[in-house]
């Protein structure tokens, strides 16, 4: 890198003139700022702009998040995905409101203390909120400075990000942090982009190592992510003689905390096939106290986890006796009323829907 070259003037200069419009610019209440970070930690800027403005509107202040059900919360955050990002956010706002009387936390370790906030995370609230001189590493942000600085270490190994924080944190200005941040975060989601950067319109062209050597596909580097294992389920749709679902609501804590589900199967690694349809019977009488009759094969669905993927296969059965030795178990109609489902089983019960099933679940 070049230490002359003026790294934080010209991205201001181009962050002034091209920065993007966001909802969440020009934002300077904490609490706001924190759900938009938080809503953006593993979702496209383009997704979050259809949610931020409805949660906000619903949960306006820390104050009302943190006296909300979960299950509210969990609505509102329904398709984002990641839905651990939502339950933290639930108990970092009753951290703050009934542990720190409404007061935000003013130093990068307090909030790091808070569930869900990362070090990029808290950087960027104290940042943009307070501008203060505090340095983001977020995805956009290791792209960049991994191209400028030709980074021959993995984006994702603890050199790499040892010489990344360093760098991020001695190019911040002690001038304007807050847009200075979000400036690094304009220019990597729309300039020094994934694929084909545009490096002729960039303010650190002159100051890019990439660049300058001609190799701005080598960077960045990153370790080979290891293989994600499969698995396979069976959900049984459990219905009864109104027509409603048997749904039972996952414990609070790991995957889909908190969010609706028919009953499953426990997981099993695959290539080992599923049940049939006898044995899913069993299996519901076993595992859940449920008496069905016709249990029938509707189809399967796939889907990816950040550790894992998973195949679903989706069973329909008549709803007989038995009831599961659960706390938070309900028939629901998904017509009458709404649950948070995560989009998985959305797309559990849409096997259903799209095989002409009379009630039809509203998809994410
Ligand atoms: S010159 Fe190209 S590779 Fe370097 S920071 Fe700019 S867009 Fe990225």
């Amino acid at each position: 890198m070049d230490a002359t070259f003026p790294y934080a003037a010209r991205l201001l200069k181009f962050y002034h003139a091209s920065g993007r419009q966001l909802p969440w610019r020009g934002e300077g209440d904490p609490y706001r700022i924190w759900v938009s970070e938080v809503m953006l930690q593993q979702t496209g800027v383009a997704t979050v702009k259809g949610y931020y403005g409805r949660f906000i509107d619903k949960f306006p202040t820390v104050a009302e998040l943190a006296g909300a059900d979960l299950g509210m919360v969990l609505k509102e955050w329904q398709g984002l995905g990641y839905y651990r990002r939502a339950e933290n956010l639930h108990r970092g706002a009753k951290v703050v409101h009934d542990s720190l009387g409404g007061c935000f936390p003013e130093t990068l370790e307090r909030w790091m203390s808070l569930p869900g906030v990362g070090r990029s995370t808290a950087a960027a609230i104290m940042a943009i909120g307070w501008n203060q001189r505090q340095a983001i590493l977020d995805g956009n942000c290791k792209r960049v400075l991994a191209r400028v600085m030709a980074l021959d270490d993995p984006v994702n190994s603890a050199q790499g990000e040892r010489l990344l924080w360093q760098r991020a944190y001695e190019l911040t200005p002690a001038d304007r942090p807050g847009d200075y941040a979000q400036a690094i975060m304009d220019l990597g989601a729309t300039v020094c982009t994934p694929r084909a950067p545009r490096c002729r319109e960039c303010p650190w062209c002159l100051g890019c190592r990439a660049w300058e050597t001609q190799q701005v596909d080598r960077y960045p580097n990153r370790k080979k992510p290891k293989v994600r294992p499969r698995y396979g389920q069976v959900a049984v749709l459990v219905q009864n003689s109104d027509g409603q679902w048997l749904m039972r609501r996952r414990p609070r804590g790991g995957l889909l905390a908190g969010l609706w589900e028919p009953l499953s199967t426990k997981r099993w690694l695959l290539p080992q096939l599923p049940p049939d349809m006898q044995k899913v019977g069993e299996e519901l009488k076993h595992q859940w106290q449920v008496c069905g009759r016709n249990v029938q094969l509707l189809g399967e669905v796939r889907h990816t986890f950040t550790h894992f993927h998973l195949t679903v296969w989706v069973c329909l059965c008549q709803y007989v006796s038995g009831w599961p030795l659960e706390e938070e178990v309900r028939w629901w109609n998904p017509e009458q009323s709404d649950l948070p489902l995560s989009t998985l089983h959305a797309k559990v019960f849409a096997v259903h829907d799209h095989q002409g099933g009379a009630n039809r679940i509203p998809s994410c």
